[in-house]
C-alpha cells in the first residue's frame, strides 16, 4: 500500500478561527485544539479521499467496534518553530513507521506513508500560527486511527478513521517525580501488545498508577510481567539509569515500546562520550546502587516531556532518594536533543525535517 500516490487533499477551512481565544503564554499540555484536523476513512477495502476539515465532533454509531473491542492506536509527535519561522519536525518517518507497526498488531490496515506525510505537512502549514514559540512549548501532534465499523460481532472492523489533530502545548511536566517500582501489576506481557502504541495499554496503566498516587508517588516503574525483577519502563516513558558514570537503559522487546526519544538519546549519549549500556537491569542492582551511593540519576524519556527526572523511588515499603547533582546527564542530553529539535544547533544526525 506504500506505493500509492496520495490524491490531492481536499481542504475545507474554518470560517471562524479560535486562535485569538488562546493564551499562548499559559498553555497547558494537550488541552487546546487547533482549528483544523486531517481525516481519512478506510472503507470498501481502501483508504478514501484524505481531507482537512474544521476541528469538530464526530458522530459514531454506538455499536462502532472501537467502543467494544478497543481497536485503536496512536502516535505522539511535535512540531517546532525556529527563529526564522520555519516549521520543524523531529524524525517524523519514525512515527509514520511505528503507527503501522502498532496498527498491524491490532489488525488495523496500514496507513500509506505518503498519505501520512502529506497530510501532516499540509495540516501544519495551515496551522502554522498555532505553533507556540515560548521556551519548552511546541505544537503537540496526535495521529490516531480507530475502528468505526458497526456491530457487536467480535471481529476486526472493516471501517476505520485516521485523524491527525494538533494541540499547542506548554512544557509537559515541571518537577522531579517520585516513582514506585511495581511488583503486582504489569503494563505488558510476552506475546501481548506492549510494543504497540495502543490506546488500551494506557487504560490498563491508569488503575495501578492511581494506587501508586494514593501512596504518595507520581508514577509507576514497570517491571517484567513474569518475575517483576527487571526494570522496563517509567510510566509511558522509556527509562534511563545512571550508575557511577554509566548510563543504562533496558533493551526494547515485545513488552517495551521502541521510543524515538530513547533511541535518539542513546545516539546523543554515544556522541557525548557517555558510556552507555543497553542491557537488562534488575531491581536488586538498582536498590544496591542506591544504597551504596553509586546510583546518580534516573529519568524517563518520551516525546511529551522529553526527559523527566526522577527524585527517588519506592520498593517493598522502602524509599530510596537520589542525590541532587549540579551537572546531570539528564540536563546535558535534554539540551542536546532540544537544541536539535528547535534548530538551535547543528543536526549531525539528520533528524530534523523542515516542513516546506
Ligand atoms: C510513546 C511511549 C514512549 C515514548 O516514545 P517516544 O517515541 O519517545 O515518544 C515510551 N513508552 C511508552 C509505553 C509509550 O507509549
Amino acid at each position: 500500500m506504500n506505493t500509492n500516490i496520495s490524491p490531492a487533499i481536499k481542504i475545507e477551512k474554518t470560517k471562524q478561527s479560535k486562535i485569538n481565544d488562546i493564551d499562548f503564554n499559559n498553555l497547558p499540555f494537550g488541552q487546546e485544539l487547533t482549528d483544523h484536523m486531517f481525516v481519512c476513512d478506510f472503507k470498501n477495502g481502501k483508504w478514501q479521499q484524505p481531507q482537512i476539515v474544521p476541528y469538530q465532533n464526530l458522530s459514531l454509531d454506538p455499536s462502532s467496534k472501537i467502543f467494544h473491542y478497543g481497536q485503536s492506536v496512536f502516535e505522539g509527535m511535535k512540531a517546532y518553530k525556529d527563529e526564522d519561522d520555519n516549521i520543524l519536525l523531529f524524525r517524523p518517518l519514525e512515527n509514520q513507521k511505528r503507527i503501522n507497526i502498532s496498527a498491524k498488531r491490532l489488525a488495523i490496515p496500514e496507513f500509506p506513508e505518503d498519505y501520512f506525510m502529506e497530510g501532516l505537512k499540509t495540516l501544519l502549514k495551515l496551522e502554522k500560527d498555532w505553533i507556540p514559540t515560548t521556551e519548552g512549548s511546541s505544537l503537540y501532534i496526535r495521529p490516531f486511527v480507530f475502528a468505526t465499523g458497526n456491530g457487536f460481532h467480535a471481529s476486526p472492523s472493516d471501517e476505520y478513521k485516521f485523524i491527525i489533530a494538533c494541540s499547542p502545548s506548554g512544557a509537559y511536566f515541571g518537577g522531579k517525580v517520585k516513582v514506585l517500582i511495581e511488583q503486582k501489576y504489569s503494563r505488558s506481557a510476552n506475546g501481548g501488545v506492549g510494543y504497540a502504541k495502543a490506546g488500551g495499554n494506557y487504560a490498563g496503566q491508569f488503575y495501578p498508577t492511581q494506587l501508586a498516587v494514593d501512596k504518595g508517588y507520581q508514577q509507576v516503574i514497570w517491571t517484567d510481567d513474569t518475575s517483576h525483577k527487571y526494570i522496563e519502563e517509567a510510566g509511558a516513558m522509556n527509562i534511563f539509569m545512571r550508575i557511577n558514570d554509566t548510563l543504562i537503559t533496558a533493551p526494547t522487546s515485545e513488552r517495551i515500546l521502541d521510543g524515538i526519544t530513547r533511541k535518539s538519546l542513546i545516539e546523543i549519549a554515544k556522541d557525548e562520550g557517555i558510556n552507555i549500556e543497553v542491557r537488562k537491569i534488575t531491581v536488586d542492582e538498582l536498590t544496591n546502587a542506591a544504597e551504596n551511593g553509586t546510583l546518580k540519576e534516573m529519568f524517563g524519556a518520551g516525546t511529551a516531556a522529553v526527559i523527566s527526572p526522577i527524585a527517588g523511588f519506592g520498593y517493598q515499603d522502602k524509599d530510596y532518594d537520589l542525590p541532587v547533582l549540579e551537572d546531570t546527564f539528564a540536563a546535558r542530553l535534554k539540551k542536546r536533543i532540544t537544541d536539535i529539535q528547535y534548530n538551535r544547533s547543528e543536526d549531525k544526525f539528520g533528524w530534523r525535517v523542515v516542513v516546506k
